[in-house]
C-alpha cells in the first residue's frame, strides 16, 4: 500500500480481468498513468489499487497489417510506438501525423493507446480521428470480448462505452484505399498544446465525384461528433472552392458552442468555419497535404 492505494501487476490478461471485476469502482487500470495521476493529485480520484498492465505489453501490443489491408494496433503500443511504425506510417499517415503534435514526445513515450481513448478527457486529439477513420476497438470483460464502433465510444466528460471492468486491447482500422485524409488541431498557445479544436477529414473519390466522406470534430464539446450536415453536402458531388467554403459555413453555423476556455461562441465559429474549409480543400481537392494543422 502507497498513498492509500495498492498496485497490482497481474501476469496474464485473465487476471487483470479477475482485478477489475469485483464491481468496485475504486479499482482501476493504469496505463502510462499521464491521465489517471493528474486526476489523482488533485483529489479528483482516489483509488483503492490500480492495476498495471506492464506484464501484458506483449499480449496487448504489436502493429499488423490485418488480412483485408487494415490494421491493428494494440492497445499497450505507446504513442511514440505508433509514431514510430512503419506499417502505421503505410496504413494511417493521418494518425501518424497527428501524433507529432500530441502533447510533448515525453508523453507520448509514455501514454498509450488504450489510455488515450479510455481516458474520455473532450480536448483530446486521437477521438475525432477514430471516428474519421472509422475505427473499431475490441474489450475484453471477465465474460468475453465485444466491438465497438469509434462512433459509439465517447459518451461525453471523461465517459467512454468501455465500462470499469472491461479492458481495451485494440482498436482495427479499416483498409485506407484510395482515401485523401486530414487532421488540423487548432492550440490556444504552443503547437503541442491541448487542442481547442480537432478537425479530422477522410475523402475519397471515384470518377470525379466523392464517394464517401466522414469528418469530425473534437474538443468543441464534452465529446468528439461526427458532422453529418458536411458529410451529406459533400458526397456524390464534384465541389469547387467556393461550394467547398460554402459546405464549411453551413456545417459550422449547424453546430452548438458554447462559450468556455476556447473563446466566445463567435470565435469557435469562426475558427471551425475556417478549418473545415482548409480540411475540405485538403481531402477533396488535395490542396495542403496530409495531418497539417496550425495555431
Ligand atoms: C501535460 C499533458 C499534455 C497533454 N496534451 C495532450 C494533447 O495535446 N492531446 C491529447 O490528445 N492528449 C493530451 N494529453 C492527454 C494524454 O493524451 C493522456 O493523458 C494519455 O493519452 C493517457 O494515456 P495513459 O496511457 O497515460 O493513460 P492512463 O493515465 O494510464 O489512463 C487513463 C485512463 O484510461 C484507462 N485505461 C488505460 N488503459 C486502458 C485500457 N487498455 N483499457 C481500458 N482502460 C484503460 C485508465 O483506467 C484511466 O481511466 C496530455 C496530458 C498531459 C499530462
Amino acid at each position: 500500500m502507497s498513498n492509500g492505494f495498492t498496485i497490482e501487476e497481474p501476469r496474464t490478461l485473465e487476471e487483470a480481468l479477475e482485478l477489475l471485476g469485483q464491481g468496485d469502482e475504486t479499482v482501476r487500470v493504469v496505463a502510462g498513468g499521464t491521465g489517471l495521476t493528474p486526476l489523482m493529485r488533485y483529489g479528483f480520484f482516489q483509488p483503492t489499487t490500480l492495476v498495471s498492465l506492464r506484464h501484458l505489453a506483449p499480449e496487448l501490443g504489436g502493429v499488423e497489417a490485418t488480412a483485408d489491408g487494415g490494421l491493428r494496433l494494440g492497445a499497450m503500443n505507446t504513442l511514440r510506438d505508433l509514431e514510430d511504425s512503419p506499417e502505421v506510417a503505410a496504413r494511417a499517415p493521418l494518425l501518424r501525423q497527428a501524433l507529432y503534435r500530441l502533447a510533448t514526445i515525453r508523453l507520448r513515450n509514455i501514454a498509450q493507446l488504450g489510455g488515450a481513448i479510455a481516458h474520455g478527457h473532450p480536448q483530446m486529439d486521437l477521438p475525432p480521428i477514430l471516428l474519421a477513420l472509422d475505427a473499431r476497438v475490441r474489450v475484453r470483460g471477465r465474460r468475453g470480448s465485444r466491438w465497438i464502433n469509434a462512433d459509439d465510444l465517447f459518451l461525453g466528460y471523461y465517459e467512454t462505452a468501455v465500462s470499469d471492468d472491461e479492458l481495451i486491447t485494440e482498436v482495427v482500422l479499416p483498409p485506407p484505399g484510395e482515401q485523401r485524409a486530414v487532421y488540423r488541431k487548432v492550440t490556444p498557445r504552443t503547437a503541442d498544446d491541448w487542442p481547442i479544436l480537432g478537425v479530422a477529414a477522410v475523402a475519397r473519390r471515384d470518377g470525379g465525384r466523392v464517394s464517401e466522406a466522414r469528418v469530425a470534430v473534437g474538443a468543441l464539446t464534452d465529446r468528439p461528433q461526427r458532422l453529418p450536415v458536411a458529410e451529406a453536402a459533400l458526397v456524390e458531388t464534384d465541389p469547387t472552392p467556393e461550394q467547398l467554403r460554402s459546405i464549411a459555413e453551413e456545417t459550422a453555423d449547424s453546430l452548438d458552442y458554447h462559450h468556455g476556455p476556447a473563446g466566445s461562441v463567435a470565435f469557435q465559429r469562426q475558427i471551425v468555419a475556417v478549418h473545415l474549409r482548409r480540411a475540405f480543400d485538403a481531402v477533396v481537392l488535395g490542396r495542403g497535404g496530409q495531418g497539417q494543422g496550425e495555431r
